[in-house]
């Protein structure tokens, strides 16, 4: 699929695959390796317009800026936190829709947390993004810009070391431009992350899941559980109601089977829903099923939703009822808490070791 400059028809060709790219550019009457070369302007060296390609020949770089155009996004605001070492980024797109990231410092790692949809259709009840509604997909081109962006920013000897998939959307809903985005990431000839660098994280549809699973990539996959029950899930996660515990399980399983990497699970911990002592014996004994390490994420609390998050020794006995037998990450209240988040839900996603330790405010 390639991406139509709204307003000239241009060919955008951030986004596409060396395949799609080599088949274009030899359409072109170009040299199969002058595709390379572009991926390397585009992604390593960040350039966005065909005049700033000076290995390529002056006509071909004026054809192709009569033809095609690289895609670039613009940052609207970068909110630095002050408690930490984390900024979030509010991007606009083409069409006016605004979409978040947040970058992230932890010693030589420099995680990106990034957005998948503009908004999201899963209707969770204790997120933030839920509540704004779905209004479209990205392209892998505008998931790919949030890090090309990013790291254009940064210390020229610095790069982006992680991705998480945590930020607005369900990116398994998107599942087509999830892929290819994760798939130019790890591209050498793209940005040249390691597939082991990068954590998707769903709400559990357990189909995609299935269909991510042989696309035998070796990224980390999280499952945000979010609940002991079908009751409970379903209550705060619509989207349990059509694949319930039993069904998301089995399909992280088979990823983490398929994979021989362990799944995270995401256990955001609402007080009185689901922070109990039986929901903690519970999920201890959920764990069991799969080979999977635990992230425990305390409520981040909202605008428009009444929960609240559990006291901290609450938090502290749910975690050392989990504990007993399973991995479960330090529980981190960190990362951005005081960054004013439009979507809420996007500050303090941190990832340690491979654990995912998201989300506190
Ligand atoms: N749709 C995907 C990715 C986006 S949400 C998913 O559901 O996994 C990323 C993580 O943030 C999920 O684990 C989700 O449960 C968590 N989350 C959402 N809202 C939150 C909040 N208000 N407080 C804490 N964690 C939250």
């Amino acid at each position: 699929m390639t991406l139509q400059h709204p307003q000239t028809d241009k060919i955008n060709l951030k986004g596409l695959t060396l395949f799609e790219l080599e088949k274009l550019v030899t359409q072109w009457d170009e040299p199969e390796y002058r595709a390379k070369q572009l991926m390397s302007w585009m992604y390593h060296r960040q350039a966005e317009t065909f005049e700033a390609m000076t290995n390529l020949p002056r006509n071909l770089r004026q054809k192709l800026t009569d033809i095609a155009y690289v895609s670039g996004t613009h940052v609207l605001t970068r909110t630095p936190s002050n408690a930490d070492t984390a900024v979030k980024y509010l991007f606009e797109l083409t069409d006016g829709s605004r979409v978040e990231s947040v970058l992230m410092y932890d010693q030589d790692r420099i995680t990106v947390c990034v957005s998948s949809q503009v908004g999201c259709a899963m209707a969770c009840d204790f997120c933030a993004t839920a509540k704004m509604g779905f209004f479209r997909n990205l392209t892998a081109a505008e998931i790919l810009d949030q890090l090309i962006t990013i790291e254009r920013e940064l210390d020229t000897e610095k790069s982006v070391t992680h991705v998480v998939f945590m930020g607005m959307g369900e990116p398994l809903a998107n599942y087509d431009q999830t892929v290819k985005a994760i798939r130019l990431m790890t591209d050498a000839n793209g940005l040249g992350i390691p597939e082991a660098k990068i954590t998707v994280s769903t709400s559990g549809l357990a189909r995609r899941m299935r269909q991510f699973t042989s696309e035998r990539l070796r990224c980390n996959l999280a499952l945000s559980l979010n609940g002991t029950t079908d009751e409970t899930r379903t209550r705060l996660m619509p989207i349990n109601a059509k694949y319930p515990i039993d069904e998301v399980l089995d399909a992280t399983r088979e990823w983490a089977l398929a994979t021989q990497r362990p799944a995270t699970l995401e256990y955001v911990l609402i007080r009185g829903v689901n922070d109990s002592v039986t929901d903690a014996r519970r999920l201890r004994k959920l764990m069991g099923r799969l080979p999977c390490k635990l992230n425990l994420i305390p409520f981040n609390e909202i605008e428009g939703a009444n929960f609240r998050r559990p006291e901290l020794n609450q938090i502290e006995r749910f975690r050392r009822i989990v504990a007993d037998g399973h991995h479960v990450a330090p529980i981190r209240f960190s990362k951005g808490r005081d960054i004013a988040a439009a979507c809420g839900q996007l500050r303090t996603i941190y990832e340690k070791q491979g654990v995912m330790m998201p989300q506190v405010s």
